[in-house]
C-alpha cells in the first residue's frame, strides 16, 4: 500500500517536537507525499502554543513547496462529556482537527469506566469540527469498540492508526490491532498518520504499514492511500477543498 499524506504532526511551537513547520513540509515534500496536516497540540497540553498560533496559521499557504498543506491542530479531549479545547476564535482556521485523548489533559484521579469513554467518543461522534479520532488505542481509555466503530464511520471521523504509538506507546498496541481488525470488519475509514516530533519521521509508516498487511487490510478504507480518495474526503468533510487545486 502507497500513502499520499501524513495527516498528524508536531513541530518546535508544541515546544516538545523538533523541526519546523517548513522543515516538516520540505520532508513530506522530499518523501514524495503530497499533502500534509500540521498539527500542533490543543492548548490544554502543556507547553502547547497559544491559540494565535492556531488563529494565524492562515499566513501558511495552502501550497507550499508542491505540497499540499492542511492548517491542523491535535485537540485535546478534556472531560469525559467529549468537550474539546479547541478556541472559538481558531474554529474558522482549522482544515484540520485530530481529537485526541491525553490522559495529562484529562480528570485527575480517577480511572474511567469502559462507558465513560463510550459516552466521551459518541458525543464526539456530535461535533462536526472533528476529522480524525486520534490514536485511540489506550488500555486505561479503553471503550466498547463495537459499538463505537461504526458511529464514526456514519459520522465522517477517521479513526487513526498512529505510527508513533509503535515506538512510544507500546502499551495501546494489541488495542490498536483490535481495533484495526475491527475497523476491517464494519468497514470503518481509516487514516495513517506518524504524529512525527521531528522531520526524519515525517511520512515514516513501517510499523502501521506491517499491521494492515497482516490483517489484509482493505486498501480502499485507508484514506490517504490515494489523492482520490483524500480529496473526496476533504470535499465532502471540509469547508476550504472541494477541489485537489484548491
Ligand atoms: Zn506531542
Ligand atoms: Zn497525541
Amino acid at each position: 500500500m502507497k500513502f499520499i499524506a501524513d495527516l498528524h504532526m508536531h513541530t518546535t511551537a508544541s515546544t516538545h517536537a523538533y523541526s519546523s513547520l517548513q522543515e516538516m513540509v520540505d520532508a513530506a515534500a522530499q518523501r514524495g507525499l503530497s499533502a500534509v496536516a500540521i498539527t500542533d497540540h490543543g492548548i490544554t497540553m502543556p507547553g502547547a502554543p497559544g491559540k494565535w498560533y492556531f488563529h494565524n496559521l492562515r499566513v501558511v499557504p495552502h501550497r507550499f513547496h508542491g505540497v499540499l498543506v492542511l492548517r491542523g491542530q491535535e485537540t485535546n479531549i478534556i472531560d469525559y462529556e467529549g468537550h474539546i479545547d479547541v478556541e472559538q476564535e481558531c474554529e474558522e482556521d482549522l482544515d484540520w482537527v485530530v481529537a485526541s485523548i491525553h490522559s495529562v489533559c484529562m480528570p485527575q484521579g480517577e480511572q474511567p469506566s469502559p462507558e465513560k469513554v463510550t459516552h466521551l467518543w459518541e458525543q464526539i461522534c456530535r461535533n462536526p469540527r472533528v476529522n480524525v479520532i486520534g490514536h485511540c488505542g489506550s488500555p486505561e481509555y479503553a471503550f466498547d469498540y463495537e459499538r463505537v466503530l461504526p458511529q464514526f464511520a456514519a459520522a465522517g471521523k477517521l479513526v487513526e492508526l498512529n505510527e508513533s504509538t509503535f515506538r512510544t506507546r507500546l502499551d495501546y498496541v494489541p488495542n490498536c490491532r483490535r481495533i484495526m481488525a475491527l475497523c476491517k470488519k464494519y468497514r470503518v475509514p481509516i487514516v495513517v498518520d506518524s504524529d512525527a516530533h521531528f522531520s526524519t519521521l515525517v511520512g515514516d509508516f513501517s510499523h502501521t504499514q506491517a499491521l494492515l498487511q497482516e490483517l489484509d487490510f482493505p486498501e480502499e478504507l485507508v484514506v490517504n492511500s490515494s489523492e482520490e480518495r483524500l480529496h473526496t474526503y476533504l470535499a465532502e468533510y471540509t469547508r476550504a477543498f472541494a477541489t485537489p487545486n484548491d
